[in-house]
């Protein structure tokens, strides 16, 4: 048999997962011994037996195969939650087209050992009497400081290292020499590092009855060893968390845990924080806000059974839990679950996955499920659960939709429409709060006309055309160019130009029409430092505004009593980014933001102003009817050929010259266009990125639809080695992403 040969990486936790380590393989664990595999291998000068995992196995030894070791043997042990991890790691690598190296490092979050914290603590080690009598010995002595100490130590039992030292001023040699006389000694603890400071409490909510029936399934399920996926679509309102807080309580009997992906911690802080009441320190959280040392404790409480909900966005999904029992995706037709940096994965994906692995469920919650989630329910692929209630029967908000041409036509040329600023007039006289929302996504760079509400669409695509300078509109989806009119195509008038409003621009006007309110705004620019989110949203929750203005932040899930109206200003917005999910999240942003209105006693009114009041996704969000949305919008998908009845891979080429980069994309599509078989393939573009330029870098970008993605998969191999090949691509980058989501 040929020799062949591993790279291992060592010692898992703390690895520089960029440096391996390579040994031969013993022809007695070839057939076994795969890509993850546990193995022990003798490790530096003193040939420690240490743990190592095979990253790779290959033919070419990378120095004088005698210079290599061999590997002792297969690990015995039954599968590690590192072997798993890894295994999940090559999943990943081979789904989303990425580097081995990049999916461990997504996986595998601690790559470095960061210190422990300790607290140091002093205590007395005699008697209280032999303290004094010594005490009564050091004054007489004039040893100032020992008898400062003792007379500390006298009232206090234990005292803090750090105030011994700090306040007491009292040096080391002192403290030394009273422990080598055997009077006081010092202790030490291992604190972890805490990122909230939430506390459990133990108020108890009786589950509703709706509720019951869902929690019930559930757990039946789970008892019958049936690990399923499910989607729960319940209503704004409708008690949603409960469930996922009760369904946790049941795994954590049978000494399983669990995880809890939220979209993004800052905006989610009532979520995390209603966990921690519940649970109190068996929750932890992973996030980009936490410092390394915190992160660091948060993974090693959790692998060694102390932390055993881990709460927290897409990373969540890698705790070290080595007895997996259930994943919650809240809200899980949030774009943020799609990673935007390699490899781009999808949250939902690789949580199925990694539930499978471990014989876990899935539970993914919303009240507006993507259009692929609820399609894979339809299709019976998840277990669908509903909830149509709120709870305590509280209604939902009535929705009014304002055809913003109507007011243009009355003269009125300001933001709000007549009926809104009349509501917000009456609002703040009866002390109740309002939310302004003004809808950013896809920001701007379509252009209407505000006379009739015409939108300037692609004839090939039905998606919105971009604006780009000198009047020229691109469709990022075919390339297709124009030139912006003069005039609208469809009425003649001239109030055709490029749609815009800002959060700076809606607060200036709300404080000078509104003088005696209070006003809070949240967007990007004022939620830049750390904990400003929560400032912003405690604040308005203890009514220290009357009205909060934002963007899609203030639309996610947090539950303000007092709140009684919204108003949505340029519902149409997001109708018209050139995506074909535009639909989609509009009828999901306005639902969502509906929600946030009457959510406890007092009734809730939302007034949504539009230029597009005929268009479904708005018709649908008012009616907040999900179903009936799903049905309109599948159909069109349908048609079209997007996902769910395709998988788009967008091949996206970077590079500093933009000539270049963009006759390189023309020679790709083509290269590519003779040789896939049109049935199976479709190519579209190439076309300028949605956004063409980021730090001087052009990016030109390829879509390429089919049915299959493993066709996707096998295609990309083929552009790869074509693109490694042809030295005119030398200096551009090359990405792919799946199923791209353009957030
Ligand atoms: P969702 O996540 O579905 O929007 P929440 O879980 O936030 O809904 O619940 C809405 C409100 O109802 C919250 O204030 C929550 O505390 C309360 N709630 C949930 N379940 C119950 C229950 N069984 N009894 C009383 N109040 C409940
Ligand atoms: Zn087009
Ligand atoms: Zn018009």
């Amino acid at each position: 048999m040929a020799q062949r040969f591993a790279d291992i990486i060592v010692d898992v936790l703390h690895q520089d997962l960029n440096k391996t380590f390579q040994y031969i393989i013993p022809e007695s664990i070839q057939d076994d011994i795969k890509i993850g595999s546990s193995v022990h291998i003798p490790f530096g000068k003193g040939n420690k037996n240490i743990r190592g995992f095979v990253i790779n196995i290959t033919n070419e030894p990378q120095i004088d195969p005698s210079k290599l070791k061999a590997i002792i043997q297969l690990s015995q042990k039954e599968v590690g939650i590192e072997e798993q991890l890894i295994q999940l790691a090559i999943w990943i690598s081979k789904k989303y087209g990425s580097t081995l190296i990049s999916a461990l490092k997504t996986v595998l979050p601690i790559q470095q050992k960061v210190k422990h914290q300790n607290n140091k603590y002093i205590n007395l080690r005699v008697s209280k009497e032999e303290a004094s009598k010594k005490l009564i010995e050091y004054k007489n002595k004039k040893y100032v400081a020992m008898a400062r100490l003792l007379e500390h130590l006298l009232e206090n039992d234990v005292l803090e290292h750090k105030f011994v030292s700090n306040q007491l001023k009292i040096s080391r040699q002192t403290i030394e020499r009273l422990e080598q006389q055997e009077i006081i000694q010092t202790t030490t603890e291992k604190i972890y590092r805490k990122p909230h400071k939430f506390e459990k409490n133990n108020r108890l909510t009786v589950p509703t009855t709706q509720q019951n029936h869902i929690i019930d399934t559930v757990i039946e399920n789970m008892q019958k060893n049936m690990q399923k996926t499910y989607l729960l679509h319940g209503i704004t309102g409708s008690g949603k968390t409960e469930i996922y807080i009760r369904l946790i309580e049941n795994v954590l009997k049978d000494h399983k845990q669990g995880i809890v992906l939220i979209p993004e911690i800052s905006l989610t802080h009532q979520t995390v924080k209603r966990f921690y009441e519940r649970f109190g320190s068996k929750v932890g959280v992973i996030h980009s806000r936490l410092s390394q040392g915190e992160r660091y404790d948060q993974y090693i409480q959790a692998k060694n059974g102390e932390i055993q909900i881990m709460v927290g966005p897409r990373s969540a999904l890698f705790a070290p839990f080595n007895n997996l029992g259930i994943i919650i995706i809240d809200e899980e037709h949030e774009s943020t679950y799609k990673s935007d940096t390699t490899p781009k994965y999808h949250a939902r994906e690789v949580a199925i996955k990694r539930a499978e692995m471990s014989k876990a469920s899935v539970v993914l919650g919303s009240a507006t499920p993507s259009i692929e989630s609820y399609y894979n329910a339809m299709k019976g692929h998840y277990h669908l659960l509903e909830i149509n209630e709120r709870i305590e029967n509280r209604p939902l908000p009535q929705v009014t939709i304002i055809d913003m041409r109507e007011e243009l036509e009355q003269g009125n040329k300001t933001m709000l429409s007549e009926q809104l600023h009349r509501s917000i007039e009456e609002r703040l006289q009866k002390k109740e709060q309002i939310i302004i929302f003004i809808n950013r996504r896809g920001y701007s760079r379509f252009v209407s006309c505000r006379q009739c509400g015409f939108v300037l669409k692609c004839n090939h695509c039905d998606v919105a055309y971009t604006y780009h300078n000198n009047h020229k509109l691109i469709c990022h989806y075919c390339g297709d160019e124009t030139v912006s009119p003069k005039v609208c195509p469809s009425c003649q008038s001239k109030y055709i130009k490029q749609f815009g409003i800002g959060t700076q621009q809606v607060e200036a006007y709300l404080n000078k029409t509104f003088p005696n309110s209070k006003i809070l705004r949240m967007d990007m620019d004022t939620t830049t430092k750390k904990n400003s989110y929560e400032k912003i949203l405690t604040g308005f929750y203890n009514q220290e505004a009357d009205i909060l203005i934002g963007t899609q932040m203030v639309a996610k899930g947090h539950d303000f009593p007092n709140v009684t109206l919204v108003g949505v200003l340029a519902a149409d917005l997001s109708l018209y980014m050139n995506d074909f999910r535009a639909n989609e999240r509009t009828f999901s942003l306005l639902t969502q933001v509906a929600g946030r209105a009457g959510r406890a006693e007092k009734a809730g009114e939302v007034l949504v102003q539009t230029y597009s009041p005929d268009h479904y996704s708005i018709g649908y969000a008012q009616k907040q009817d999900y179903k009936g949305f799903y049905n309109e919008e599948i159909a069109f998908r349908e048609l079209m050929g997007y996902p769910p009845f395709s998988n788009i891979m967008a091949l996206l080429l970077v590079s500093k010259d933009e000539k270049e980069v963009i006759k390189q994309s023309y020679d790709l599509a083509n290269t590519i266009k003779k040789v896939v078989d049109a049935n199976d393939y479709d190519v579209i573009g190439p076309s300028p990125a949605f956004i063409s330029k980021i730090n001087n870098l052009y990016r030109q970008v390829i879509y390429i639809k089919s049915k299959e993605y493993n066709y996707l998969l096998r295609l990309k191999k083929y552009i790869d080695t074509h693109f490694k090949n042809n030295s005119q691509y030398n200096n551009t980058n090359i990405q792919f992403d799946y199923n791209p989501l353009f957030s």
